[in-house]
């Protein structure tokens, strides 16, 4: 089966759903039992069956084994936007003492929370780009992690999954990514030597900017039964699972980022037409991109044009598409402001992976509490507008851009 057959027959529908050709919204808070026997087997994983929805709900469930599917791991885990995700990853793996090793390109929020954990004495060591050699310069003993974003929002450079997981394997570490720019129509990282990949599914997965989203998969490729992960505890009996129980049984079920079951629907709803629109995404914005870079006064990066440093990876990695994040430094801050002022369609937003065109001036929102260092080494300049392209009839927006630009 090819992406878009897989994505929608990959798991058939539940039998005791009436025949409905959708997974049905069960937007309740708990499950009732016959008998108090039948809920304690439940509550003791002896049987199979729902309690609460904060710990299992049949609509989040079907969301996670269909993104499961569709990145081919052995499980995953729905949560509350991609911030919970990566939180309950991180806080189910480290404790205190242990380094992680990061790309300094990363989403601002998730740098924000990395310096949550420098609090709890988790050292985290910011390298520039996540490539072998560097991974392998800052292996310490107490290295647990690598985590990186496969496509960097907004840095858009693009991590060689193969040498890097590679290096990370013969350290005994995992490779953890956050693909949410590149979505499993572009690449299905497990496949490529991630242990662990991560959406916020708010985005692409979604797809129609209506539920903010996590989920977690895990490949079941790493092996934690090493002293390194003693935090795994007695969830290493369960082999290749371990991760997926503790994050059941320990971090996720506690902290309580669980998805909403009407959010989960919505999602579902995404998951379906998510090669459609990918495609179209990735068409637009290589001839957006193509487009900008003919403008005077306008510099462009996109992983699909030659220009970008990381031109060659990305086509290795997604065959020639670049995805749907386009930045383009404007020459100033007014110059940018102006840009996005005169722009008639791209909403003036803080997300990415709508339908509709959006526009962000990061340095001023999304990266306004980091400092200037920071900001360089994500990428971000004064002058950095950040793009995600939407399904629009591609001629109006470049149509709009052109325009827009005239005011430069
Ligand atoms: C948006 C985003 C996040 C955070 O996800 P939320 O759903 O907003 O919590 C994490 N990583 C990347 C790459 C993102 O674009």
């Amino acid at each position: 089966m090819k992406f878009n057959t897989s994505v929608l027959h990959t798991l058939k529908p539940e039998k005791e759903n009436y025949g409905a050709t959708q997974t049905p919204v069960y937007q309740v808070s708990a499950f009732a039992y016959d008998t108090a026997e039948q809920l304690e087997k439940v509550f003791n994983n002896k049987a199979v069956g729902f309690s609460y929805s904060r710990v299992g709900n049949p609509t989040v469930d079907a969301f996670e084994k269909r993104v499961a599917a569709i990145e081919g791991g052995i499980g995953a885990v729905a949560c509350s936007s991609g911030m919970a995700a990566i939180t309950a990853v991180f806080l189910s793996i480290l404790q205190s003492g242990d380094e992680i090793i990061v790309s300094s390109g990363l989403f601002g929020g998730t740098i924000e929370l990395l310096h949550d954990l420098d609090v709890l004495g988790i050292t985290v060591r910011f390298v520039d780009n996540i490539t072998a050699d560097s991974v392998r310069e800052n292996i310490t003993d107490c290295t647990k992690a690598v985590f990186t974003e496969l496509i960097g929002n907004p840095k858009l450079n693009v991590v060689d999954l193969e040498s890097v997981s590679q290096v990370c394997h013969e350290n005994g570490i995992p490779l953890i990514v956050d693909s949410t720019t590149a979505t499993p129509f572009l690449v299905r990282p497990v496949k490529h030597g991630a242990d662990i990949v991560i959406h916020s599914s708010s985005k692409y997965i979604n797809g129609g900017g209506n539920s903010v989203s996590g989920i977690i998969v895990d490949g079941g490729t790493f092996n934690w039964n090493n002293e390194k992960y003693s935090v795994m505890g007695k969830y290493l009996k369960f082999g290749k699972f371990a991760l997926l129980f503790r994050l059941r049984n320990d971090i996720w079920r506690n902290t309580g980022g669980c998805l909403s079951p009407f959010n989960a629907f919505m999602n579902i709803v995404g998951l379906d037409t998510l090669g459609l629109r990918m495609e179209r995404i990735c068409d637009n914005a290589l001839k957006l991109a193509e487009f900008l870079s003919t403008v005077d006064g306008i510099e462009v990066n996109y992983p699909a044009l030659s220009s970008s440093p990381c031109y060659d990876i990305a086509k290795k990695y997604f065959g020639g598409r670049g995805g749907g994040i386009i930045t383009v430094r404007a020459g100033s801050r007014e110059k940018a402001f102006r840009l996005i002022n005169s722009l008639e369609y791209a909403l003036i937003a803080t997300n990415i992976g709508d339908v509709k065109t959006l526009v962000i001036h990061p340095a001023s929102t999304i990266y306004t509490h980091s400092t200037e260092e920071q900001k360089i080494n994500a990428g971000v300049y004064d002058d950095t507008i950040r793009i995600s392209v939407g399904i629009e009839d591609i001629d109006d927006i470049i149509a709009d851009f052109g325009k827009a630009a005239e005011n430069l």
